[in-house]
């Protein structure tokens, strides 16, 4: 008698490296802020590339959809599978070995579940850097960031994840592994391969291997926080701080009074550097500079009065201290109710120009919501969030939702900005991407998708 497809996919997989059980599915099946959750057939565990591709071809003869999945941070859904009981996750936690890294092409090779964090501590005993550093680095997996092209805290400096991949390994829908892993920095030799899978968020193949750019590290960093109450100086303040300081201004974060306000209420020991509330903060990172150089820079930008106030960290406890203000943003929200995310972006020196549209724009339609503004300013990517209103409930605010994400679309459109500048399409923003984006645009990414995934069973239903 023929296995069926559950019993010839767990033998494709190491003993026991399967979980049928929906109990024990919980981590895989939800995401963080519990928007998205789905009923799969069978989460699978392979442990190398050719388990991968043993995997996706059983797939493939049965059409059954599969969904990869890393750390499960996305939070757009693009992980998670439907509720049909019939797809497959694969998830690439067991395929987390750092393969190599050669210190003099700056290069490091890894499997695909990597996780992030991991990464930087394995480079950092060689006095090198990989910049990719978002608050879920603990357990994001570098081919979700590959996958979703991450960005985080030093794109201003370094780019997004695209452009640090240098070599993919990767598992196609037919489950041919093509081997793209090299180190080269300059290779013309016809189409861009790899480029089509980063960002495209499991919907084309099964990244299993990269080798990524690595760099030096920078040296001393000086960790400054500067408080001001008009949003237009932080124009003022990118423009200086990059005239003079070029590729040594590391990071340039923008907080909103509400979004500091929200970690200090919700979030255990955080120390505020300031006694005074003021309507905005930046936190910023320079390399190459000393504590009085940063001093009297900064000392000029209050006799300009283009900010209040400033504090530069003496230590590691000083910056890990303001560093937690920042990545406990996302955190604090969740304890405050509904939240409509915007993850945006226009280009930089429009950015407080949009805040100010947007913020007039929403007040209007829902004059009580609270407003969590925030984000990498310094690449033009804002969170522009949305909290729900003390007063309202959730089912009300909910439904809201439509005429406040458009109204946040549509004006990010007169920008010529983005209305998805991380974490991803997957399926929350499926209907908006229609929406805005071109039909052209659209053509061209199914032809793509129809081209290397024919039977559509590489992540159906996400992206396009
Ligand atoms: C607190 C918090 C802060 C965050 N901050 C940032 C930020 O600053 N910047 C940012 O860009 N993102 C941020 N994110 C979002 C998220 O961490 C990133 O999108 C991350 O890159 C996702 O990695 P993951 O391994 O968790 O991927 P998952 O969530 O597991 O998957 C994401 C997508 O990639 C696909 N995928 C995963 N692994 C593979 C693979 N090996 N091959 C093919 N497809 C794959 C999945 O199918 C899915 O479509 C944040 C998330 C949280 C919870």
């Amino acid at each position: 008698m023929l296995d069926s497809p559950l019993e010839t996919l767990k033998s494709a997989v190491n003993e026991n490296a399967w979980i049928t059980d929906i109990s024990e599915m919980q981590a895989y099946i939800t995401e963080w802020r519990n928007t998205f959750d789905g009923i799969p057939l069978i989460v699978l565990f392979p442990e190398s590339a050719n388990q991968v591709s043993e995997i996706v071809k059983i797939c493939a003869s049965n059409k059954i959809a599969i969904i990869p999945q890393g750390g499960n941070t996305g939070l757009c859904g693009g992980a998670i599978p439907d509720k049909s009981g019939s797809q497959v996750i694969i998830s690439l936690k067991k395929l987390n070995k750092i393969k190599s890294i050669s210190r003099n092409n700056f290069s490091i090779e890894v499997e695909a579940g990597c996780i992030l964090e991991d990464i930087h501590k394995k480079v950092s005993n060689y006095s090198l850097v990989f910049p990719i550093d978002v608050s879920s680095s603990g357990s994001c997996q570098i081919g979700g960031n590959i996958s979703t092209n991450a960005g985080g805290t030093n794109v201003l400096k370094y780019g997004t994840t695209r452009s640090q991949v240098l070599g993919l390994e990767v598992v196609l829908p037919n489950g041919d592994i093509w081997n793209g892993m090299t180190n080269l920095i300059k290779d013309n030799s016809g189409y861009d391969l790899k480029q089509l899978f980063i960002g495209a968020e499991g919907t084309l193949g099964i990244i299993t291997s990269a080798t990524l750019k690595l760099y030096p590290c920078p040296g001393n960093i000086v960790t400054a926080f500067l408080g001001f109450d008009e949003i237009s100086s932080v124009q003022y303040l990118l423009f200086e701080m990059r005239k003079k300081y070029g590729n040594n201004l590391e990071t340039f974060e923008l907080i909103s009074e509400r979004a500091i306000n929200l970690v200090k209420k919700n979030i255990s020991n955080i120390n505020h550097p300031f006694d005074t509330d003021y309507s905005w903060y930046i936190l910023l990172e320079v390399s190459k500079l000393t504590f009085i150089e940063c001093n009297d820079q900064l000392m000029s930008f209050v006799k300009s009065n283009h900010i209040s106030n400033a504090v530069i960290t003496k230590n590691l406890t000083e910056k890990n201290a303001l560093w937690k203000i920042r990545d406990s943003i996302s955190a604090a929200q969740k304890y405050e109710g509904g939240s409509f995310k915007h993850d945006i972006s226009v280009p930089p020196s429009k950015v407080s120009a949009l805040i100010i549209e947007l913020e007039e724009k929403i007040l209007r339609i829902l004059p009580t919501s609270r407003i969590v503004a925030f984000g990498h300013v310094g690449d033009g990517n804002i969170h522009f969030n949305v909290s729900q209103p003390k007063n309202m409930t959730l089912s009300n605010f909910e439904k809201f939702r439509k005429i406040i994400s458009k109204t946040v679309y549509d004006c990010i459109m007169d920008f010529n900005g983005s209305i998805c500048a991380e974490h991803g399409v997957g399926m929350l923003k499926k209907a908006d991407l229609l929406h805005y984006k071109s039909n052209i645009e659209i053509n061209l990414m199914r032809s793509i998708k129809q081209t290397i995934d024919p039977m559509n069973i590489m992540n159906p239903g996400k992206i396009i």
